[in-house]
């Protein structure tokens, strides 16, 4: 489907506001992970490979786009998962359900393990077992999905004051930095803890038109508050649009917040960028039915 910029409600006159449904790109392979795998296909493809290997999390977005990519170009892949816990779990967790359904081959490694996912050791032991593989980092940032990356804001962008978008990694914003107007502000709104996306995102870009606002990450990487579902499931019938509880739900609120506290002079025009992200949803809705907390309203 073709994305599109669609306009959101707000109660406050002077501001306006765009969200760029960068989720509608593809069912499984969304938003920003469509974006950040495309010249890595090519490349793969260029290079003779058959296998793709990558790393990732029990509900990783990351991990069902590279499955569902593979699936449809014709490549094996192969997921490296963190926790071996989880091996005995599969036909509880949508995400890796789904991932083999696409045909991915698991491996469930020890978090002490997992850590060792970028050292050249650790790979060599994967290629040894597994073979000649095309290899994507955990989240899927490298040169080439800044490249892709690069190309979420085009010609009809321009207008906008703030660009925002949710950041793991750094690879989205850094694409988004690279093509934005030097007038343009870029915010980023980090869904984890921690100041090592300052010095990650450098190395991506040299523009210095953005900021990270680290007040919205919600406790960490896949926390969430009762505010924050409640906020989801407004927007969701205000809007018609879902949002995901890990990425785009918490920066649509830190966005929704800051505009309240008035951080944006009259007459901004905000856009907002929906990175996807919303198979995530089951997964989160299952740890929230064991809690007894409300859910996310969404469709199955
Ligand atoms: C992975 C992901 C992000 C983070 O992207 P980075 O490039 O790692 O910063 C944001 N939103 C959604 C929905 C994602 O799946």
């Amino acid at each position: 489907m073709e994305v599109f910029n669609q306009k959101t409600t707000i109660n406050n006159p002077d501001i306006t506001l765009y969200i760029k449904r960068e989720d509608l790109l593809h069912p499984f392979i969304s938003g920003n992970k469509f974006r950040k795998l495309k010249y890595n296909l090519l490349q793969a493809k260029a290079n003779n490979h058959h296998t793709l290997l990558t790393f990732g999390g029990a509900f990783s977005n990351h991990i069902l786009a590279v499955a569902a990519a593979g699936k449809e170009q014709n490549f094996k892949t192969i997921g490296i998962i963190r926790g071996e816990e989880l091996i005995s779990k599969i036909d509880e967790n949508p995400t890796l359900q789904k991932a083999q359904e696409f045909g991915m081959q698991f491996e469930f490694v020890p978090r002490e393990t997992y850590r060792n996912k970028n050292d050249t050791a650790f790979l060599e032991k994967l290629k040894l077992k597994h073979g000649f593989f095309y290899l994507i980092p955990e989240g899927g940032t490298n040169a080439l999905a800044i490249k892709g990356c690069n190309e979420i804001l085009t010609k009809e962008d321009e207008d906008f004051d703030y660009i925002c978008c949710a950041v793991g990694t750094g690879g989205t914003i850094s694409g988004i930095i690279n093509c934005s107007k030097s007038s343009q502000q870029v915010l980023g709104f980090p869904a984890l803890k921690g100041n090592f996306l300052n010095e990650d995102i450098r190395k991506f870009t040299k523009n210095n038109n953005w900021e990270l606002i680290t007040d919205y990450h919600f406790g960490g990487y896949g926390k969430v508050s009762a505010d924050l579902i409640g906020f989801i499931n407004d927007f969701k019938k205000e809007n018609d649009i879902f949002l995901d509880p890990i990425y785009t739900g918490k920066m649509v609120f830190g966005v929704i917040d800051l505009i309240n506290k008035n951080y944006f002079p009259k007459g901004s025009k905000i856009l907002l960028i929906h990175t996807g992200g919303l198979q995530g949803i089951k997964g989160m809705n299952m740890l929230l039915k064991n809690k007894k907390q409300t859910l996310i309203d969404y469709y199955d």
